[in-house]
């Protein structure tokens, strides 16, 4: 991301994070993706179990989980599992009895709005419902005005490139635009709007990084 960028979303940081708390979050701004981690990696106390939803910003753009695996915590990982279907499917529905979920955020309003889009479920679910500690981060290059924008975003674009990405045989890898597909492998079904942090989660922080991060 380029300074002026940085200028730009630095002087729009102080709004986003009055937005977070006044939905109940615990927001957290850094610069860099170093000290992104570092501080997530001080949430999670020895025996926590973590959980990692399906996200590029915490495995390329962080390289977190191995971090996460070299203090001792238990981690349940799906994309580990990707050539076993049913390995896989049982790591995720570990997701919503962990003390931890970490997940990254498709798009993120000014006024504090998240929006994620999911196939499997297991992500728009641990960031509900289930594990007391959730940690969701995000690069700047998924802040945008409304709900309407971040919709779009989810949708056409997010969705796009994870679709490009995972190589799945759906009319938006041929196209780059979402036609809301009847394709076997469509990849996303469950929009989830956070308006504000919901009551089962005790303690959810946003970390929010001055970086271009993930889709
Ligand atoms: S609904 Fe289908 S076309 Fe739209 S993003 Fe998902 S997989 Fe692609």
């Amino acid at each position: 991301m380029k300074g002026i960028e940085k200028a730009y979303f630095r002087r729009n940081i102080p709004r986003v994070l009055d937005e977070l708390r006044k939905k109940q979050y615990d927001p957290h701004f850094f610069e860099t993706i170093a000290e992104a981690k570092h501080f997530i990696l001080d949430q999670i106390s020895s025996g926590d179990t973590v959980g990692v939803g399906g996200s590029i910003t915490l495995r390329e753009g962080m390289g977190i989980v191995e971090e996460i695996r070299n203090k001792g915590n238990k981690v349940y990982d799906h994309w580990e599992a990707d050539d076993e279907p049913v390995r896989r499917l049982e790591l995720k529905r570990k997701h919503r009895g962990v003390d931890v979920f970490l997940s990254g955020i498709n798009a993120i309003t000014i006024d504090g709005i998240l929006v994620n889009l999911d196939g499997g479920g297991n992500r728009v679910a641990g960031l509900c419902s289930g594990p007391p500690k959730v940690i969701a981060v995000t690069g700047l290059n998924k802040l945008v005005d409304s709900l309407d924008e971040a919709i779009e975003r989810t949708r056409n674009k997010a969705a796009v490139l994870n679709a490009i990405r995972r190589k799945v045989k759906t009319p938006c890898v041929k196209t780059g635009r979402c036609s809301d597909c009847n394709s076997s492998e469509r990849i996303c079904a469950a929009l989830l709007i956070l308006l504000k942090k919901t009551s089962d989660i005790d303690h959810f922080f946003v970390v929010l990084i001055n970086e271009e991060m993930g889709y």
